[in-house]
């Protein structure tokens, strides 16, 4: 099969993916082998292809918001019907024994594995999959707006969650890319109202398209003190102004995987018991649960198309805050 390959890290400018054939991977007795046909492209791709995840699989082909249809069952694997239409997130195992398993927070497992990270990932024609881990696509979604929902959307759903905003609340999002523009469409279903935080005019104007009530950039303050704030840009120079938005008891979620380091902080931007918390991975019942909202909602993903074997171009682009909603790499027979 045709695939992106990771042989080591580099800046996303030197075109760092190899477009090469390799041997289609064979399904586990728990797992199912997946046709991709479109594969989200995310910032933690980014992380993960430009080094700052540190390499776990190497040669390996990242991409975790994988859409495509059943095509092989390992032995035991029942669950799906060949042809079904299923995608794969990031959390690609988790070990089900360890304490964090047992106690339902798998998303914090001490052994897991993720997908384009520690095992191949879905810029390719094929994936395996461990079919418990993998998940039906609702039939309001098309191919190409599904992808982005299963990183961007689950973990915006995550951090939605976590920030305790409901009906009313005034939630801000910091950095408006794939995550930020599904998350907004959840929260105004709820009832809150959305503040973006943008230094690319294009993105303040898609913000402002899906219904925030203000849009400016880091530098400008939000009309209104906020109850809750996420980060999605990876800057830890943004915490700081993040917080001098909240009002006393506000909630601060940083939605990234990596972040640059934050600065030194003046304690009275945290004290009245103002909350900063991360957000890692997602469990089973976070997607399962998104995908049912965002079917019902229904969430409009905005996507810009890229062909499998321009997943360097994609990559760049996104990197250079140039994708408007949601990178998805389109993989067609011979990609
Ligand atoms: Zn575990
Ligand atoms: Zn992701």
């Amino acid at each position: 099969m045709n695939a992106c390959l990771l042989p080591r890290p580099r800046s996303v400018d030197e075109a760092p993916l190899v477009w090469s054939e390799v041997s289609r991977p064979e399904p586990a007795d728990d797992e199912v082998r997946v046709a991709v046909h479109a594969c989200g492209v995310c910032r933690t791709d980014l992380h993960v292809v430009e080094g700052e995840l540190e390499p776990r699989r190497s040669p390996v082909i990242p991409g975790h918001q994988v859409v495509g249809v059943v095509e092989a069952r390992g032995a035991q694997a029942r669950r799906f019907e060949p042809g079904q239409r299923v995608g794969v997130a990031w959390l690609h195992r988790s070990c089900g024994r360890c304490e964090f398993c047992v106690a339902g927070r798998e998303n914090l497992c001490d052994r897991p594995e993720f997908t384009g990270w520690t095992v191949d990932g879905g810029y390719a024609e094929f994936i395996v999959a461990p079919e418990a881990f993998v998940y039906p696509i609702p039939a309001a979604f098309t191919e190409l707006q599904a992808a982005p929902l299963l990183c961007a959307g689950i973990i915006g759903f995550r951090s939605l969650r976590l920030s305790g905003i409901g009906k009313g609340s005034r939630l801000g999002l910091v950095g408006f890319g794939a995550a930020a523009h599904v998350a907004i469409q959840v929260a105004r279903h709820r009832g809150a109202e959305v503040y973006a935080i943008t230094r690319e005019p294009r993105h303040r104007e898609l913000a402002r398209e899906l219904g925030a009530a203000w849009a400016g950039s880091a530098t400008e303050k939000p009309p209104q003190r906020l109850d809750a704030v996420i980060v999605f840009a990876p800057a830890g120079e943004l915490v700081p102004p993040a917080l001098a938005m909240l009002r006393k008891g506000g909630v601060l979620v940083l939605g990234g995987i990596h972040m640059s380091p934050i600065p030194a902080l003046d304690y009275s931007l945290l004290y009245q018991e103002r909350i900063i918390r991360s957000v890692a991975n997602n469990t089973r019942a976070d997607g399962e649960e998104f995908l049912r909202v965002a079917a019902e909602i229904p969430i409009r993903t905005e996507v810009q198309r890229f062909p499998l074997r321009e997943a360097n171009r994609a990559l760049a682009e996104l990197k250079h805050d140039r994708v408007r909603g949601a990178a998805v790499l389109e993989i067609r027979d011979g990609a």
